[in-house]
Parts: structure tokens; C-alpha cells; sequence
């Protein structure tokens, strides 16, 4: 296989910095060769991609993704659909975020025990397309916890595995680690979208339980996730080094700054969208006014958002997505997370695509070395060609077809036009 060189680019590499005019060459899997300016990188043997002005940057990095989720109106329905159907779906969801750029996920949550971990081994078999994949155990949660959708009366499954006390708790953490996740879940405290039971600042698990799963996740290598809103949660996922804390929404000034103290042994995904689309677009789906003010859906985005200024303002590792998959905030919708950080949150794009790309890439590793998540030499060639400038608007990103180019691994997931006629552009100096 040729080696590919991109030239006549727009190089955003991941770290934040202003893009560059240059050039790429990737051999094989890998980066070979990133260059300022033109003509600086041998044509001869290699396949020439002029990106005719366009914008690289690395691919896309969602470290709170749900591909098992099927855009269903509640999370309990997820539980109903059947294996066989749920699994094809997902299959589907997977395409979908590699068509918008996303080339690495990091699951926080499967619909089914196994879901995540059959999806990761068939895109990485080549069988199917779709981003590179941690696999993720489906919620851990304890009776009574967040989304318990089982009723005393009947039998009925859910989307989670339902645990009480240390004992349980390792056995699943020990059969899911068997099974082959690459993260365990563990929902500990509540959510104002679930039972009134389970509220966001209620912790729904005991300490000893925390214990217990975090012992055998660290025994075994494998990392761990929340979901934790209220303060105490956010603690307890400090205390016991979960690695990605989901949400964090409300951690309180002494929360804030042993999470500083710690910060990097901690990512933070807050996931905005399906609070916004639950506060402003989710009618259709039975979200009525009277419940959005009672879940306290506006304050909880408010809070979020100066919680997330705050943190990145520590030094504490913020990033975009998360939750997209339900039906007010379906899948192929992510990338309007970018312009959620940008305008609601007030960072730039620059630092939201850093986040986004090289800030995921070092999540993904696990503590290991990033191999992707920026444009360098000797990491892995996911990349991006965008038609147009995200950083002039960052809402560009939430139309697939400005992806030119969509690369995972050094192959081509969408080929690069060979010629646009008429939009001859050159690539800023
Ligand atoms: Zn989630």
C-alpha cells in the first residue's frame, strides 16, 4: 500500500495551538512525517492527497459514548429490545459515529452485558466499520438506584445489573472483567431524569460497595466510570480513583479542590446534550413543562456549565459528549456538544477541539501512552478533513458531509474527492 501524503492543509494537530499550512505523511497505520509548508515531503511513490486549503485534525475522541443505546424515549425501553435486534442497531450506531468523525469511544455504559465488548471485537476484526471501542459493563447499580425499572409484581429487565453489597458487586465486576470490558460502571448516585427515589443528590451505593468493585477493577487493570452528580458522589469517585467521573455537576468547593490536587488521574465528561434537548426540544417525547422544572433540568445546566469553567480553570481534564442515544438526543447528533462547550460553557473552539481530539487520546490510553488524539509523529493516523474552518464556527461540525475525509487506522473509512472543480484554495500561511 502507498504511503498517503496530505498537502495544501490547514494543520490543526490536537494540542490547541494555531493550525498551520503543511503537510502529513502517513505510512501504513502510522504518522510518519507532520511538515510546515510545501513541497518539503518527497511526491515520488507516494499517494498525493491535496487538501485544496481544507482543515486536518485529528479524529474525533468521545469519551462518554453510548453506541448500545438506541435512541429510544426512556432508558427502560432500552431493556426491552431484544439481543438480536438491539445488537444490529448498535452495529448501525457505531457506523454512524465513525460517518461524523468520531474515530475512538470510550463506552460509558452498555445496553446489554455483552453489547459493548461483541461491537469492539467485531470493528476490530475489520467485519464492521466503527470507531475504536472501550468496552463498557452495562450501569452497575444498587436497588432503588437510578433508572431500577423492575417492578415487585412481575419480572422486568432493564438496561442495568442490579447489585446489593460488596459480595454482589465483585461478582458481577469479576464476571463482566471475564466477559471482556475494558471499563466497569458504576452509577452511585442518582439522577432527576429517574425514579424520585433516586434524585442527583442522593449517593445510591454504600461505600463498602464502591470499595469492592474499584478492588477488583484495579486487581485486574481495568478502568472505571460514574455517574455522579451530587457532591458526595463526586468524592467518593475521587476517593476511590474512578478514572472518568460522568457529569460532576455539583461538586462542592472542598470536592473541587482535591479534584485539583488529583487532576491528572481524573477525566470529567459532563454531557450536556440531553439535558439541553430535555430542557429545550424533548416535548414530543412526554417531557412536559412541569417536569423539567420539578427534575430542575435548567439549574442543572447552569450549575454544569460554570462547574466545567471552573474545573478547566484548575487544570482539571474537561471534555465534550456524552448521552447522545436516546430519542431527544439521538445518535449523529454528538458533534453539537462542540458548539454546547463553545456557546453555553464559553470556551474557544480551539480549546473545545482540543478537548475533544488530544484530551480524549490521552483518556483513551488508560494511563498507557496516547497513540491518538493529535497529529504527530509515530501516532496512529486517525484524521479528519473538514471543508471549511471550525474554529471560525464550530457548528460546521454537526453536518457529516463537511467531513471530506474520515481516516481510522491509515485506511480510508470516506475517500478524499480527488478534484473539486473550481475550489482550487490554498492553505494559510
Ligand atoms: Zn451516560
Amino acid at each position: 500500500m502507498a504511503n498517503k501524503l496530505f498537502t495544501n492543509v490547514s494543520i490543526f494537530n490536537g494540542t490547541g495551538k494555531k493550525p498551520f499550512a503543511g503537510e502529513v505523511l502517513v505510512q501504513g497505520n502510522r504518522i510518519k512525517k507532520v511538515v510546515r509548508g510545501n513541497n518539503k515531503i518527497e511526491r515520488q511513490g507516494n499517494d498525493v492527497i491535496d487538501g485544496y486549503g481544507s482543515f486536518l485534525m485529528p479524529g474525533l475522541v468521545n469519551c462518554h459514548s453510548h453506541t448500545t443505546y438506541l435512541d429510544t424515549s426512556t432508558l427502560a425501553e432500552v431493556g426491552d429490545i431484544p439481543p438480536e435486534e438491539a445488537t444490529l442497531q448498535a452495529a448501525h450506531n457505531a457506523r454512524v459515529q465513525l460517518d461524523n468523525g468520531m474515530t475512538a469511544v470510550v463506552s460509558a455504559a452498555a445496553a446489554k452485558p455483552r453489547m459493548d465488548i461483541v461491537l469492539r471485537n467485531e470493528i476490530n476484526s475489520g467485519r464492521i466499520p466503527g470507531p475504536r471501542m472501550k468496552a463498557c459493563t452495562p450501569q452497575l447499580i444498587s436497588t432503588g438506584g437510578p433508572w431500577d425499572a423492575r417492578q415487585m409484581h412481575m419480572h422486568h429487565e432493564s438496561f442495568e445489573i442490579t447489585c446489593d453489597g460488596p459480595i454482589e458487586f465483585r461478582r458481577a465486576t469479576r464476571e463482566m472483567i471475564r466477559e471482556g470490558v475494558d471499563i466497569v460502571k458504576l452509577a452511585i448516585s442518582g439522577d432527576n431524569n429517574a425514579h424520585p427515589h433516586a434524585a442527583e443528590d442522593m449517593t445510591t451505593w454504600s461505600e463498602d460497595e464502591i470499595a469492592a468493585v474499584m478492588e477488583v477493577a484495579q486487581s485486574r487493570g481495568v478502568w472505571a466510570c460514574s455517574h455522579a452528580r451530587g457532591d458526595d458522589s463526586i468524592r467518593l469517585s475521587i476517593k476511590y480513583g474512578i478514572q472518568i467521573i460522568h457529569h460532576a455537576t455539583f461538586p462542592s468547593k472542598k470536592t473541587l479542590d482535591s479534584l485539583e490536587k488529583r487532576k491528572h488521574k481524573h477525566y470529567i465528561c459532563p454531557a450536556f446534550g440531553a439535558i439541553y434537548t430535555a430542557l429545550y426540544e424533548a416535548s414530543d417525547w412526554g417531557m412536559t413543562q412541569e417536569f423539567i422544572e420539578t427534575a430542575g433540568f435548567a439549574r442543572e445546566l447552569e450549575v454544569g456549565c460554570k462547574t466545567m469553567k471552573e474545573m478547566h480553570k484548575r487544570g482539571i481534564k474537561v471534555m465534550p459528549y456524552g448521552d447522545y442515544g436516546v430519542a431527544w438526543n439521538p445518535h449523529g447528533t454528538d458533534n453539537r456538544d462542540l458548539e454546547h462547550f463553545v456557546n453555553l460553557v464559553g470556551f474557544s473552539p480551539a480549546e473545545t477541539l482540543m478537548m475533544a481530539t488530544m484530551f480524549g487520546g490521552e483518556c483513551f490510553a488508560f494511563g498507557g501512552t496516547p497513540e491518538i488524539g493529535q497529529i504527530k509523529e509515530g501516532y496512529l493516523a486517525d484524521l479528519l478533513m473538514i471543508d471549511g474552518d471550525p474554529l471560525a464556527d464550530i457548528t460546521i461540525m454537526q453536518d457529516k458531509d463537511n467531513f471530506l475525509m474520515i481516516m481510522k487506522d491509515g485506511e480510508y473509512h470516506k475517500a478524499p474527492p480527488r478534484r473539486r472543480r473550481g475550489q482550487q484554495r490554498v492553505a494559510a500561511e
